[in-house]
């Protein structure tokens, strides 16, 4: 584990700790989220409020000048006074974005150059500005984009096009870029030094247009005006605007101090102010406004001009107490203000997090978690007090973050897991592409829900994000409990998140922990298309009914199969029970029918055929021909010659030394079970072209078709249960060159046996093969697809 050296002082550790009782043996690390209120601020702020007689601004005298002390002290927090900005009283970090979205004034020209930018990784309060921002052009840029913008030189092209030479400033068009001074996803702090470049030399580059015309610029450079979304950054970081001057900044306060909420800042510099047009007013916002005539004069002042109707006065005041709040309990010393000495505490405990939940290990040695952030923690410049992650289980593949949610749920420990309404930075870092999120979208997948996964894919993650009275035992039973958990078993998992009251949105998680049945397919004719049953299907002796019980033989009564004849894919057999028949279609040729059951009399020829060479199949097998018409229509789909329907005539079959089995024509078991969570944990693996999960799950010709919550449950399974049925697991399947033809148009590829081989060291080995004891001694001969699948019997320890 990583080490920590505490920033404050014994006692006030101590201090700091008594204000916050209420938290008891909970875990709060959601400070991105919002930080929590000391609790002395509560009662300070009432005496206060009993105190005084504080009414309407524009009838009291006290509450206004309050007002505008509340506005010194925050200019002054952020080391700059009245002259250079001005505080806009709004609702909240996005109300601040809102206005700069609406009000900015991309100039004369907006059509012929004024665009808006933004970083990718960005809140949706940003992204929300593309909807009402006066220009109809839109870039988006990554983080990457807009860092080189750093160090520009004096002799860039940007600059001899004249982007700050102020001698035709009137003739220029204005273009805005929004991006986080702290990104919410990852804690990533944006060099501030981009801001000056930026303002000076327009962009290096100009990202990805996202809407609007083709022209850019026409080779005019435009006046740009920096928008920095403060909210994640200034809860923790010292926002120095005598050193940085984005021309607008956004606050929201109750992530500075956890209270009071409701009340947020725009600050506007001195330059940002001349571009900031408001339409509405509304309250105090106006000289006068004449209701009988359209007239109507707007304040002088910068800021009455933006602050619509009454503002939060009480809330506003109760400001002066938090900054003092937190003064007191995290004092300035000589060298360092509160803010800093909080950022470097909440960037150590991120460190410690990060370090802590890195050396976490599966018992095969395989990393436990997948962190996202830019620079590791190495910096404190370029990360902040945020560590946001996914878990791993030991094959790599992803545990869901609402199953972590649960487990934190059942703990006490308060996270935030999603994409924290920050969708390009999860776009980013999860590596999905703008199909991917559709793909997820369609899921059913919507903003902070629980859909966590979507083929396997994560659609977001989990965060924890510290404050200044975060301990380092926090952290550590944080840590401890993501270790715990998921080094245990996925029943074990299921243990814990039942053991308590889950919140409602949650409670559907831990039944993902349980396996699942979710299809039945049965191949009606030994090597062609399956039949997926709708809802249930009869079980015999040899398997699922009518599962591999026609083949189809060559002139010299050898059966064909996919290795020759990968054709035999297209040919799909569909079980019509109403009819009692069985269709055969192929693409391009007329629907053959044949009866399910044929009845002795009617039987035509008996054949014998052996068939097949290899070992499991070289059993003798006694056949009914199913005719003429049906055998030629066979050989027209698959230009053969003579080829014949064979019907199996019992339920049994002899092996060459007379033996019989309760077999069908499978060539091993009586039923194979594939898990999906396998076979896409495999899909990932293969490096060609992706299919469709459904397409590689198909390869593997299951007959039952589960799903677990992590991949390779199946390989431990002794004896299982499905819907009251039991089986038991005879082995292994072996793999063949068959997975190799796509199921769905009949071509051959390396994939996924090459990869199946490389993963297990040569074993060739995925889904087992399952056997029904006695099915007269089963609670039930049918078979229904979505049971429950129970786990009577495990293996000592899981095989690969
Ligand atoms: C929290 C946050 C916002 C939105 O703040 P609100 O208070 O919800 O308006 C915007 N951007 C970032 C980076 C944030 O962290």
């Amino acid at each position: 584990m990583g080490e920590f050296q505490d920033v404050f002082l014994p006692d006030e550790a101590k201090a700091i700790r008594n204000e916050f009782l209420r938290i008891k043996d909970n875990i709060y690390l959601d400070h991105a989220g919002t930080t929590l209120y000391p609790e002395s601020l509560i009662d300070i702020s009432s005496e206060m409020l009993k105190k005084h007689l504080f009414c309407n601004p524009h009838t009291s005298k006290l509450t206004g000048d309050l007002i505008d002390q509340a506005r010194y002290r925050i200019l002054q927090h952020f080391n700059t006074d009245a002259s250079e900005y001005a505080v806009v009283f709004v609702a909240n970090a996005t109300a601040a974005l809102k206005i700069v979205g609406e009000c900015f004034d991309f100039g004369e020209n907006a059509n012929n150059g004024g665009a808006f930018y933004y970083c990718q990784e960005n809140h949706t309060s940003v992204l929300g500005m593309r909807e009402l921002v006066r220009t109809n052009r839109l870039h988006v840029l990554t983080k990457d984009e807009i860092l080189k913008n750093l160090n520009i030189s004096k002799n860039i092209d940007i600059e001899k096009s004249g982007a700050l030479s102020d001698d035709d400033d009137q003739m220029k068009s204005n273009s805005l870029i929004a991006f986080s001074a702290q990104c919410n996803f990852s804690g990533y702090k944006m060099p501030l030094d981009t801001i000056k470049s930026i303002q000076k030399h327009g962009l290096a580059v100009r990202g990805t247009k996202i809407r609007g015309d083709e022209q850019q610029d026409n080779g005019v450079a435009n006046n740009f005006y920096v928008c920095l979304d403060c909210a994640s950054f200034v809860a923790t970081n010292l926002l120095d605007l005598r050193k940085y001057k984005p021309d607008f900044c956004c606050i929201s306060f109750y992530k500075m101090f956890g209270f009071p909420t409701g009340v947020g800042a725009l600050l506007v510099s001195k330059r940002g102010q001349s571009v900031l047009h408001k339409q509405y007013y509304g309250g105090g916002t106006v000289n006068t406004a004449m209701s009988r005539q359209d007239f109507h004069q707007k304040r002088p002042n910068f800021s009455t001009r933006f602050e619509d109707g009454t503002l939060q006065f009480l809330t506003i005041v109760a400001l002066l107490d938090s900054f003092r709040a937190l003064e007191r309990l995290v004092p300035p010393t000589n060298e360092q203000l509160s803010v800093q000495r909080i950022s470097l505490h909440v960037y150590r405990l991120a460190k410690y997090c990060y370090e802590s939940l890195a050396s976490l290990q599966h018992s095969n040695g395989a990393k436990l978690i997948k962190f996202y952030n830019h620079n590791g923690y190495e910096d404190i410049t370029l990360q902040g007090g945020i560590v946001t992650f996914n878990v791993l289980h030991d094959n790599g593949t992803y545990v869901g973050f609402a199953e972590v949610a649960c487990i934190a749920a059942v703990h006490n420990v308060l996270i935030r897991t999603g994409c924290f309404c920050n969708p390009g930075a999860c776009q980013w870092f999860l590596h999905l592409s703008n199909g991917d999120i559709r793909k997820q979208f369609e899921a059913g997948h919507v903003c902070s829900d629980y859909t966590d996964l979507v083929d396997g894919l994560p659609t977001g993650a989990v965060r924890m994000s510290f404050g200044y009275m975060t301990r380092i035992e926090d952290v550590d039973k944080a840590v401890t409990m993501i270790r715990d958990c998921y080094r245990t078993t996925a029943a074990e998992r299921l243990r814990i998140m039942e053991s308590k009251k889950l919140p409602d949105a949650l409670r559907q998680i831990p039944k993902r922990l349980r396996p699942k049945l979710k299809r039945i397919c049965i191949y009606p004719i030994k090597s062609c298309s399956a039949f997926e049953v709708a809802t249930e299907w009869a079980l015999t002796n040899t398997g699922l009914k009518y599962d591999r019980n026609w083949m189809i033989v060559d002139v010299n009564g050898m059966a064909l199969t996919q290795k020759h004849y990968t054709r035999l894919c297209l040919l799909k057999p569909i079980i019509n029970l109403d009819k009692g028949v069985l269709e055969l279609r192929f693409p391009n040729m007329r629907t053959m029918q044949v009866p399910l059951e044929m009845e002795d009399a009617k039987l035509g020829k008996r054949v014998e055929s052996t068939f097949c060479q290899t070992k499991v199949c070289n059993d003798l097998v006694e056949g009914l021909d199913c005719g003429e018409e049906v055998g030629a229509w066979l050989s027209d789909c698959l230009e053969t010659s003579a080829l014949r329907l064979l019907r199996q005539n019992a339920e049994r079959r002899r092996t060459p030394d007379g033996v019989t089995k309760d077999i069908s024509l499978a060539n091993q078991g009586q039923f194979l079970l594939v898990n999906s969570t396998s076979v896409r944990w495999l899909a990932h693996k293969v490096e060609v072209e992706r299919e469709p999960l459904e397409h590689t799950i198909d390869r593997f010709r299951a007959n039952l078709i589960m799903e677990t919550a992590s991949a390779f449950e199946e390989n431990e399974f002794e004896e299982i249960s499905v819907g009251g049925v039991n089986f038991k697991v005879d082995g292994f399947c072996t793999r063949c060159q068959m997975i190799c033809i796509n199921q769905h148009n009949g071509q051959k590829t390396n994939e996924p046996l090459r990869t199946i081989a490389r993963e297990f060291g040569g074993k060739i080995r995925f889904g087992v093969y399952l056997s029904i004891q006695d099915l007269s001694q089963q609670k039930s001969s049918i078979i229904s697809c979505s049971e429950k699948v129970i786990i009577k019997k495990k293996l000592k320890s899981m095989q690969y």
